[in-house]
């Protein structure tokens, strides 16, 4: 007789709180997680000002053992730099206050240490923000993709402050959150030619998040606070939606592979979900699905949708059409194992004008 032997098990972020000034709320959401009394923050010198350094003093007033590292990138040294700091100060939880890489930096520094992890953004600029991955482009580490961590604990992400960063990080938010559309396409083509574990919820999810953002243009076009609050949702959700597919597939596809091949081939590349929301109006056309729509969509919100308006090079664009089906092999997509040729990635870019 076959035996049932199926697990699935989900690490979902506990308290998601959002909204303007819920950054005064950092000291309640402590409490409430019963994460215990000592704690490290990871921030920026920049972020510090922002939003590291008031937390620092709410967490300080209400009783708490507060530590504080400013990490300025994200590789294998400073990682460890934090881990020791925390180690000294017997942190039993951390918070990561800033952009993605403090973020990230948090998150794989407390996933090591076997800490609860605290996530407040300061900007809105890719899905890293819940997810239980993070991007670490340090080889000793292994992958310049992204790395399996822990969902964090909770997420504070105050619109007040986002919407006082740039409208970039925001626009490009939204990018990341449209790659969701062909990261499903690429799931399911993975999940029937060659058997890809597949969760239908966390596609639905991803999908459905994606909606969010089409659906919301007008809206998102104000560029007002409000913008913020729908982006900071739908990234939320994203991110829970890779919780529960137990891997960054509902989120990060074809597209995704063409921004990390992009990544290591431009001196400087753009940001993250800028190129992803160019990288997924070329796969939906490889798709046959309403690229132009993305398209429209991008340019309404401000995001870029051409190699010009990415500042990168047109020959760097070929390039990463035809090598990213070597990053991350084992994620089955739409580029299979041998990728584009020269002539066709040079045809796609041109039809769906990110080269002119
Ligand atoms: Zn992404």
């Amino acid at each position: 007789m076959e035996t049932f032997d199926k697990v699935k098990w989900m690490h979902l972020p506990r308290d998601v709180l959002i909204g303007h000034g819920v950054l005064e709320k950092i000291d309640m959401v402590c409490k409430h997680l019963e994460v215990g009394k000592r704690a490290l923050i990871v921030t920026g010198t920049h972020t510090r000002k922002i939003a590291g350094g008031r937390v620092l003093e709410i967490l300080s007033d209400a009783g708490y053992e507060i530590n504080l590292i400013e990490v300025s990138s994200i590789n294998g040294e400073k990682i460890e730099g934090v881990k020791k700091m925390a180690a000294e100060g017997k942190a039993e939880f951390m918070l990561g206050v800033g952009g993605g890489r403090i973020i990230d930096t948090g998150k794989i520094a407390s996933f090591e240490l076997g800490i609860p992890f605290i996530s407040v953004p300061t900007i809105a600029s890719h899905d890293g923000i819940a997810s239980p991955r993070a991007s670490i482009k340090d080889k000793d580490r292994g992958s310049p993709v992204s790395i399996e961590t822990h969902a964090p604990l909770a997420v504070v992400a105050d619109t007040e402050i986002i919407f006082s960063a740039p409208y970039r990080f925001t626009a490009a938010g939204c990018g990341d959150i449209l790659a969701n559309y062909t990261a499903v396409r690429d799931w399911q083509l993975a999940h029937h030619l060659r058997n890809a574990a597949f969760s239908s919820y966390a596609a639905a999810l991803s999908e459905m998040t994606a909606n969010m953002i089409m659906e919301n243009v007008k809206e998102l076009r104000k560029k007002d606070e409000n913008s913020v609050w729908t982006v900071v949702k739908a990234l939320v959700s994203s991110g829970v939606a890779m919780s529960i597919a137990g891997s960054s597939a509902s989120a990060s596809g074809s597209e995704h592979k063409f921004s990390h091949a992009l990544d290591m081939i431009v001196e400087k590349p753009a940001l993250h979900g800028e190129q992803c929301g160019v990288g997924t109006i070329m796969m939906s056309y490889l798709y046959g699905e309403n690229w132009q729509r993305i398209r429209e969509v991008l340019k309404e919100i401000g995001a870029p949708t051409t190699a010009k308006e990415l500042g990168i090079k047109d020959e760097c664009i070929i390039e990463a059409l035809t090598s990213a089906h070597k990053i991350n092999p084992q994620r089955y997509t739409i580029l299979g194992d041998s990728g584009l040729t020269y002539e066709a990635a040079e045809r796609l870019a041109i039809v769906t004008h990110v080269l002119d």
